[in-house]
């Protein structure tokens, strides 16, 4: 399908390691792009072997993209391995999950800084590349608390919110360069951060009530509208939260 074929396309996909972010990195080498994979802890090797046996190319770049000064070596590893970079998948993220007449600075600020000023400047850092070339892509992580309160994370929600707004930000000043900025909302994906959601048993069936697909999504039901706002097919949105949630928001 060409409309979404990224054969030539080099992606760079933060918190590739494991999760949301090792699937989409995975669905656009299966779309045919070349992939940098950013991890800080984990290791992103097994990830690497994947895309590799796709025949595709794939090269890890160790970076906290909670620390401003470690983004720009992001995309000049981009720049120096495949000469451009096309699509940037700001995934990596954390939560932090206490009630908020608890929630410490601490843990606020680590979330914000992981979530959303990480976000701001690597898509500033590769925006200009894309402005130069005449194209690129863009996509953020977002959540369904983009939209809603969230219970004990209030750091993380105020986090997606901006993220939300941010995209909208940037698609205003960029579309009409060629870069197309848009997010993807994850529903509640059966990944690490949910994990404590997960084994909370309550909490667990009244999310599971609440999903009309009548199941946690998996990381691998992210691939396909990863490789959609990362193709030409998606060429005329700009700035939209794309909902992959099993139709929580609907309910
Ligand atoms: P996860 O914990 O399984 O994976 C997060 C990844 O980000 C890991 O590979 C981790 O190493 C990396 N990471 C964390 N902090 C980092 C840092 N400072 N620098 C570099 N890498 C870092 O979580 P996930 O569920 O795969 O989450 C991925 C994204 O999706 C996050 O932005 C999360 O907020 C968002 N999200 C997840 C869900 C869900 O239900 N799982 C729902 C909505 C949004």
């Amino acid at each position: 399908m060409k409309w979404f074929d990224l054969t030539g396309k080099t992606a760079v996909v933060t918190g590739a390691a494991r999760g949301l972010g090792r699937a989409m990195a995975v669905g656009l080498a299966q779309a045919g792009a070349d992939v940098v994979l950013v991890t800080n802890r984990s290791s992103a090797e097994e990830a690497k072997q994947e895309i590799e046996s796709l025949g595709r190319k794939a090269v890890i770049v160790q970076a906290d993209v909670s620390d401003q000064q470690a983004l720009p070596k992001i995309v000049e590893a981009a720049l120096s391995e495949f000469g451009k970079l096309d699509i940037l998948v700001n995934n990596a993220g954390i939560i932090h999950r206490t009630a908020a007449a608890d929630h410490s600075f601490v843990d606020w600020q680590e979330v914000i800084d992981t979530n959303l000023h990480s976000v701001f400047t690597l898509s500033q850092l590769a925006g200009r590349e894309m402005i130069k070339q005449g194209s690129g892509k863009i996509i953020n992580i977002a959540s369904m608390l983009s939209f809603q309160g969230g219970i004990n994370v209030p750091g993380y929600t105020a986090s997606k919110h901006a993220v939300a707004g941010l995209t909208k930000a940037l698609a205003n000043e960029w579309a009409s360069k060629g870069v197309q900025v848009n997010a993807i909302a994850p529903g509640y994906m059966s990944t690490d951060n949910t994990e404590a959601l997960r084994n909370d048993e309550n909490r667990s069936r009244q999310i599971l009530e609440r999903i009309p697909a009548g199941r946690w999504g998996t990381a691998e039901d992210l691939a396909g509208a990863v490789v959609f706002l990362a193709s030409r097919a998606s060429d005329y949105m700009a700035g939209h939260v794309l909902c992959v949630d099993g139709g929580w928001m609907v309910r």
